[in-house]
Formats: C-alpha cells, sequence, structure tokens
C-alpha cells in the first residue's frame, strides 16, 4: 500500500484545490490530483482570471480612445498591441495558478500530476503525467472534475475559427466579424471584449432573452446597453450550422418557433451555449454513483454521492460559478473532519463583468411571482447618484425586493459600474435574514456609488430620499 489519505480530491479547480486548503487546516491527511498539468481548473487558467484580464485591459483600451478626452487627459494616438495583451492575460493566470501550487504545500497536500479514476470505495488509480501508475488509499474520495463547454450539432470546433471559451480568450488576431452563439454570462462578456478591440458583434441567441437567470428587467436594461455599444442581438434564433469556407465561415440560423433559413457570415465564431459536467473516464460506477440526464452527478444536499463519496462544484447542482465551487469544496473538508458543512445555494451572487457590470443575489421578480410571494421593491438609478455623476458612469440601477409582511430581503438586482462589489453588501445582510430597512438605516459613506443601495432600500418602504 503506497499511501493512506484521509481525502483524496480528484480536480484542481476552485472546487477542489479550495477543499484541500481547508482539509490541510483541519489536519487531514490529503492528495489533490489534477490531469491538466497545472492547478486552478477550468476558472484560473481558461474561464474567470483569463476573461477578466482581457475585460480589464479592453475596458481601458475603450476608455482611453473614448473618454480620457472628456477628462482633460490626453494620451496620443491609442493603439492596440494583441501580443502584449494576451501575454499580460497569460502573466496573471500564471502567477495565480503557481500561488495555487504554493498553497497546497503551505496546507501539507500532497498534489499528483495526472488522470484520477475511482477504482473502488477508498481506492483511486491515477495515471501520472510522467507515466507512472499508482493507486491511492483513502478514507474519503472528493469529485471535483469540474466542467466542460458544451456544443451544437452540425458545429466543429477547431479553437482557431470556431472557439469555445478556451480558443475566444487566445485569439490571435481581432476577427473583422464574430458571432456569438448565446446571450449568457460567458457570451457577454466575451463579446463585451472582442468588440472593445474592434469586432463588429452578432449575438445570436436560442431564447427571446438575453441573460437567462437574470431579473427580466436587469437583462432588459444591460441588452440595452450593449446594444448603444455596438452588439447586434439576433434572438430567438436557432442555430443550425456553421460551415468553414476558405477564409470565412457561413452561420446557418432559422427562427426558433419555425420561419425561412438565413445565412451570417464571420470571420470567428464563439460557442457560448453553457457547460456540461465533466465526468468522463471517472469511474463513478465503481462506487454507485449516478448522473442525471444532463450529466449532473447526483448527491444528498450535503454533497454525498455515496459512503466516503463527495462531489462539489460545476459537476454536481447548482450554480456553475467559482466561489460556489470552492463553499463547496470547503463544506465538504468541514462535514469530512466532523464539522457542520452547507451551502445556501440561494446566498450565491452571480455577476457580469461587463461595463457596466451586472450582478444579483436571491430571488427575481418572476421567481417570486411564480412562488405566490408579495414583495415590495425599491429601485434607485445611477442617474441620481452623486458619485456616478462625479466619474460620468451614470448608467444603470439598484433593485432590492423585500417580503411585504416582515420587508426581510428576499433579492437584489443592479446593473452598473461597481455592482459586482457591491452586491456582496445584500449577501451580508441576506445572510443575516435583513429587512430592507436593516440597509436603509445603516450609514454609507458618501459621495459613494454603494449609496445607491441604501437609496433603494429606503425605497421598499417608499422614503428614498435622494430622488
Ligand atoms: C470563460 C469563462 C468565464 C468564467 N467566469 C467566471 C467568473 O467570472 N466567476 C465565476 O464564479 N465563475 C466563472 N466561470 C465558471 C467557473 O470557471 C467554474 O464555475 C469553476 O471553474 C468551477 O470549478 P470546479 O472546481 O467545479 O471545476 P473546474 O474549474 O472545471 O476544475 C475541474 C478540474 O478537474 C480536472 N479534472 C477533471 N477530471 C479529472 C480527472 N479524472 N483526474 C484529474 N483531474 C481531473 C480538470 O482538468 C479541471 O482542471 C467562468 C467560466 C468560463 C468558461
Amino acid at each position: 500500500m503506497a499511501d493512506t489519505y484521509d481525502v483524496v480530491i480528484i480536480g484542481g479547480g476552485p472546487g477542489g484545490y479550495n477543499c484541500a486548503i481547508r482539509a490541510g487546516q483541519l489536519g487531514l491527511k490529503t492528495a489533490i490530483i489534477e490531469k491538466r498539468g497545472v492547478l486552478g481548473g477550468t476558472c484560473l487558467n481558461v474561464g474567470c482570471i483569463p476573461s477578466k484580464a482581457l475585460l480589464h485591459a479592453s475596458e481601458l483600451f475603450e476608455a482611453a480612445k473614448t473618454n480620457f478626452e472628456g477628462l482633460g487627459i490626453k494620451t496620443g494616438k491609442v493603439d492596440l498591441d494583441l501580443k502584449q495583451m494576451m501575454a499580460q492575460k497569460d502573466e496573471a493566470v500564471k502567477g495565480l495558478t503557481q500561488g495555487v501550487e504554493f498553497l497546497m504545500k503551505k496546507n501539507k497536500v500532497d498534489y499528483i500530476k495526472g488522470f484520477g479514476k475511482i477504482a473502488g470505495k477508498g481506492k483511486v488509480e491515477v495515471d501520472g503525467a510522467d507515466g507512472k501508475k499508482q493507486t491511492l488509499e483513502t478514507k474519503n474520495i472528493v469529485i471535483a472534475t469540474g466542467s466542460e463547454p458544451a456544443s451544437l450539432p452540425n458545429i466543429e470546433i477547431d479553437e482557431e475559427r470556431v472557439v469555445t471559451n478556451t480558443g475566444a480568450i487566445a485569439l490571435k488576431d481581432v476577427p473583422k466579424k464574430l458571432i456569438l452563439i448565446g446571450a449568457g454570462v460567458i457570451g457577454l462578456e466575451l463579446g463585451s471584449v472582442w468588440s472593445r478591440l474592434g469586432s463588429d458583434v452578432t449575438v445570436v441567441e436560442f431564447l427571446d432573452r438575453s441573460l437567462p437567470g437574470a431579473d427580466a428587467e436587469v437583462a432588459k436594461e444591460a441588452q440595452r446597453i450593449f446594444k448603444k455599444q455596438g452588439l447586434d442581438f439576433r434572438l430567438g434564433m436557432k442555430v443550425t450550422g456553421v460551415e468553414k469556407m476558405k477564409s470565412k465561415l457561413k452561420l446557418f440560423m432559422e427562427p426558433a418557433k419555425g420561419g425561412d433559413e438565413e445565412v451570417l457570415e464571420a470571420d470567428a465564431v464563439i460557442v457560448a451555449v453553457g457547460r456540461r459536467p465533466f465526468t468522463e473516464g471517472l469511474g463513478l460506477e465503481a462506487v454507485g454513483g449516478k448522473t442525471d440526464k444532463r450529466g449532473v452527478i447526483e448527491t444528498t444536499d450535503h454533497f454525498k454521492v455515496a459512503d466516503g463519496v463527495w462531489a462539489v462544484g460545476d459537476c454536481i447542482h447548482g450554480p456553475m460559478l467559482a466561489h460556489k465551487a470552492e463553499d463547496d469544496g470547503a463544506a465538504v473538508a468541514e462535514l469530512i473532519a466532523g464539522k457542520a458543512g452547507h451551502v445556501d445555494y440561494n446566498l450565491v451572487p452571480s455577476v457580469v463583468y461587463t461595463n457596466p457590470e451586472i450582478a444579483w443575489v436571491g430571488k427575481t421578480e418572476d421567481q417570486l411571482k411564480e412562488a405566490g410571494i408579495e414583495y415590495k421593491k425599491g429601485k434607485f438609478p445611477f442617474q441620481a447618484n452623486s458619485r456616478a455623476r462625479t466619474n460620468h458612469e451614470t448608467l444603470g440601477f439598484v433593485k432590492i425586493l423585500a417580503d411585504a409582511k416582515t420587508d426581510r430581503i428576499l433579492g437584489a438586482h443592479m446593473v452598473g459600474v461597481g455592482v459586482g462589489e457591491m452586491i456582496h453588501e445584500i449577501c451580508v445582510a441576506m445572510e443575516f435574514g435583513a429587512a430592507s430597512e436593516d440597509v436603509a438605516r445603516t450609514c454609507h459613506a458618501h459621495p459613494t456609488l454603494s449609496e445607491a443601495v441604501r437609496q433603494a432600500a429606503m425605497g421598499v418602504e417608499g422614503w428614498t430620499m435622494q430622488m
């Protein structure tokens, strides 16, 4: 027997590496197996981090071209150096993935490079990156194998011209004409990047709205803003295929409700139609684990797949978000150590890192209506917020929903510059079961964008003061 662990984690993304850190902190003998050759998973390598590096840089590029003069800043001719923009993104990824490796050492976690397969209760076989095979013995197995991009029939991904998120963060040139399939979070973020860098972007979406999951009013406002920024939306359209020509691509689509086929030409196509759990070759069946028809690993409410087998992150139910995976991972380590571990998915915030940002937590208006819950709402536009006006960044609003009888906050929905940070005030309030009045009566510094949250909370009881 080579090794006996308390916990062996398969997958080194946010779910896996945070589980490993917490397990290490709790004194559990822990190993983490990652097949990618580098820790950090989708998030650090091809997801959250590189996309944010490009969003940040492209936002500054756009601002330097269009907004700086109005602030009295002369920059001369602003030019794009795409190679350098990609290099600074790669630098951010490298630094952070190395940071995770350091955290494994710090918490005495064994990091094994290779493919992990469950061989039975308490047994994980590793097909090592160095060609060596070994079997690890362990009291607990944590599955944290994450997800992979979904695609559509008749679309052949080559990650050069027809790309998923992986290729979309590494295009070598700015495509003149870019088509995005999918108006979800990932699609709109990547579309914003390439639009700012000069692409003519068309977003094709099957549904008749963008950002499914977001509050409908917020999604509508965001789409209005993105349209003004130059993104063209073709909603309610079903893509039936993409044909590769010598230099161009042809995208075929038809109305989702039936109708005539249309053909669009493009230089690149980004397929951003969602993600699906990744469990290939995992050996789930060896411990009686099951997946549903979407490939999601079935667990109890507390992450259990079978006796001594747990699963976290994108490969189980709940929002496919890095911070949700992180919380799942920490909770499972605590459960294994005999502590309480729980994650309330209703309080997992969602953020779209476009400009302006979009953020929400809790229930949308449609969800409350559907559940028959009576609610009141307060809304405050950034147009009336002094800091937003000073910064010439007045797009969007904050909306707070509270129970009509108890005033307990049920949800918050925001679109505006910096709302991705501001949402956490509401997360904390909701975690403590706060009423909208608690936020409304909390002193907020002036002049800050967060004052819009306070004014929206005041609006729930109809006493917004600054409008
Ligand atoms: C473009 C893009 C942008 C995103 N932006 C954000 C964002 O801003 N904020 C946010 O919260 N989320 C974002 N996400 C989602 C986020 O990346 C995921 O929710 C998160 O990475 C899930 O973490 P995870 O640990 O469950 O899985 P993953 O990060 O997918 O990690 C799983 C790891 O397991 C490894 N693995 C799989 N099977 C095996 C095996 N058998 N043996 C060994 N290793 C294995 C994989 O190689 C992978 O590295 C984004 C995603 C994309 C694609």
